[in-house]
């Protein structure tokens, strides 16, 4: 029979992925936002780079025109990241008190002796989300420098394209097609990085709002793809509740924290109350890491395709392919398309 802890460990993985998933809706939603400005930005590009396109042209007018034009997309884009940031936090408010109440439950579900189970106040949650530092800056400095970020791009592909002597049209396909695509990438980076963080940390009050029938918390690293060096230094290990490093340790780390329950008798319990199996499966004992690869073996084929999509999944089953070759060393995914140029012969049959 499953412990107290493995339920708990079944329980937070499977949650865990449900997060991630959210991350990405969130991301989806957020990437909304820049796709809608690009409009607004083709037509800013398209009016003022008419006058301004002509490379070796260097007069003070045309440089003013320049200013001019980035100051615009600066404005344009200050806008559009002050909406992102409003609709991120948000997400990350809900994000935090969900996870405070799932935290509770999961405990409810899986210790099948009567104690008081608490879920931290609603505030304290919230303000997890709205004060959450995201690899090491607040969400306001993340934003900020996602619309710097952005700025910036737009200009470097802007005098890319006039330096190469293009046209109009094409310095704005440019910008759009190449320009844009880090932007893109830093904000999904930092959404599904900042939901991880505020989840861990919703958890982690959770912990600490349960600390009497909790002995520490575990660093488990079961859900990145490919586990590096940092996690995989901590994964498995016990820390006191408060105490340890905290995941996400880096951008796009999958790992989580589990809470780990007192054994019976360290609850102080009196021994007769219950069954001596229900005793048993409260062991204190914490349930030990096992990585992606051989997890993902042990669940069902339609959980195994939720996770990776069919195809992958499929290749993956077939041994054409380790979970570890989804990822790139950034920890970003690599997509189908991408697999099938990096080995066409695995897509063969
Ligand atoms: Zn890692």
């Amino acid at each position: 029979m499953a412990t107290v802890n493995e339920k708990l460990t079944d329980l937070q993985v499977s949650h865990a992925l449900h997060n991630l998933k959210a991350a990405n809706g969130i991301d989806r939603d957020l990437q909304r936002i820049l796709k809608n400005a690009e409009d607004d930005l083709v037509g800013l590009l398209g009016k003022r780079l008419a006058k301004i396109a002509v490379s070796g042209d260097t007069s003070k007018r045309r440089t003013e025109r320049l200013t001019n034009l980035i100051a615009e997309v600066r404005g344009l884009y200050g806008k559009v990241y002050s909406q992102t940031g409003t609709e991120l936090t948000a997400a990350l408010k809900e994000i935090a008190l969900n996870e405070g109440e799932w935290q509770a439950d999961a405990l409810r579900t899986a210790i099948p002796v009567n104690v008081t189970i608490t879920t931290p106040a609603p505030a304290v949650l919230t303000q997890l989300a709205t004060g959450s530092v995201v690899n090491g800056l607040s969400l306001a400095t993340s934003i900020d420098a996602l619309s710097a970020g952005t700025v910036m791009a737009v200009e470097r592909a802007v005098n890319t394209g006039i330096i190469a002597g293009q046209s109009v049209d094409d310095i704005v396909r440019g910008v759009l097609n190449n320009g844009l695509d880090l932007p893109r990438k830093k904000l999904r980076q930092m959404t599904r990085t900042a939901v991880m963080q505020v989840a861990n940390d919703a958890a982690h009050a959770n912990y600490a709002a349960n600390e009497r029938i909790l002995k520490g918390w575990q660093f488990v690293a079961t859900l990145d793809l490919r586990t590096c060096a940092m996690c995989a230094a901590y994964d498995g290990q016990m820390f006191k509740i408060g105490e340890g490093p905290r995941p996400p340790l880096h951008p796009n780390s999958r790992s989580i924290s589990i809470p780990v329950v007192k054994s019976y008798d360290e609850l102080g319990i009196d021994r007769a109350e219950y069954s001596n199996k229900v005793r048993a499966s409260m062991d204190g004992q914490i349930a030990s890491p096992r990585n992606m690869e051989s997890w993902l073996k042990g669940q069902s084929v339609a959980r195994q395709e939720a996770i990776l999509g069919k195809t992958k999944a499929k290749l993956w089953r077939d041994g054409k392919f380790r979970l570890s070759d989804f990822v790139r060393d950034d920890r970003t995914i690599i997509s189908l398309d991408e697999l099938r140029k990096l080995k066409p012969a695995a897509f063969a049959d």
